[in-house]
């Protein structure tokens, strides 16, 4: 089955999601990179519908949030917002002013991490928007991977769009004429807080607007489980289930990022 997967197009890999796993299955979408509208579109046709799990930093652009309502309304899907134990004020009053400038990595656990770990106890199955081609730290993503959690318990993690590119998912936008952050029209081109983001180059590494001047890649939401073993067929190098391959129109796509 898993073999068949690899090279199924990505709303048969949410459809087996849903089969496979019911009510344990989640999708997490920050509502800033066209990724996540993409995959909320596909979960939105399935029945029932794939909840979508989503974590309000305190700190997100109020198009982040708009995107959201929208969505939410339009599609009628299952937004399930999980925020910090901390306000920003409490942050600021235990840790200092700007956590995000001295430490990003505590800042993102608190903010981030924490709050996704806590929405994860109630599911198995944790479906991401993640692609290869959106940064070095992303490229040896797996469609199928089995993680485990600082509790010791295991979560399949679903990527579906891994072999898709930013053409294809502007792409699957453009034909389904889906609503995404408006931001991505205005020189940004993956979104996360407002002062851990700036505007990027087009082409080029998407993420690169993300915490600039800094080493800093990812805030941890895709790290900080365990990747337990490779659990499906690795085809380097395959577009096997991208839009490409499936009849999705690519020409004329918009050229932008996101994730
Ligand atoms: S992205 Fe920046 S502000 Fe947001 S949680 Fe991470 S370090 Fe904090």
């Amino acid at each position: 089955m898993r073999r068949a997967l690899a090279e199924a197009p990505a709303h048969e890999v949410m459809a087996w999601v849903a089969q496979t796993f019911k009510e344990r299955a989640a999708l997490s979408c920050s509502f800033g990179g066209p990724g996540g509208i993409v995959l909320a579109h596909m979960a939105a046709q399935l029945e029932p519908k794939i909840p979508i799990l989503f974590l309000d930093t305190g700190f997100l652009f109020p198009q982040t949030h708009a995107l959201k309502v929208r969505v939410e309304r339009e599609w009628g899907l299952n937004v399930l917002t999980a925020r910090p134990r901390l306000s920003p004020e409490e942050q600021q009053e235990q840790y200092g002013p700007a956590l995000w400038t001295r430490d990003p990595d505590l800042c993102c656990r608190l903010r981030k991490v924490e709050p996704m770990k806590a929405l994860l106890r109630s599911f198995d199955c944790w479906v991401s928007a993640i692609r290869r081609d959106q940064s070095s730290t992303r490229a040896g993503a797996e469609l199928i991977e089995t993680h485990v959690l600082d509790d010791g318990r295991e979560i399949v993690k679903v990527n579906p769009l891994i072999h898709w590119t930013r053409r294809d998912v502007w792409a699957y936008i453009a034909e389904h004429n889906l609503p995404y952050n408006t931001l991505l029209d205005e020189g940004y081109t993956s979104l996360g807080c407002v002062q851990c983001t700036r505007r990027a180059a087009a082409e080029g590494d998407e993420r690169a607007g993300r915490w600039p001047g800094t080493p800093k890649t990812e805030c941890g939401l895709h790290t900080f489980t365990r990747l337990r073993m490779e659990t499906s067929p690795r085809s380097e190098g395959s577009r096997a289930n991208s839009p490409a391959t499936q009849g999705i129109p690519g020409s004329g796509a918009k050229s932008k990022g996101g994730g």
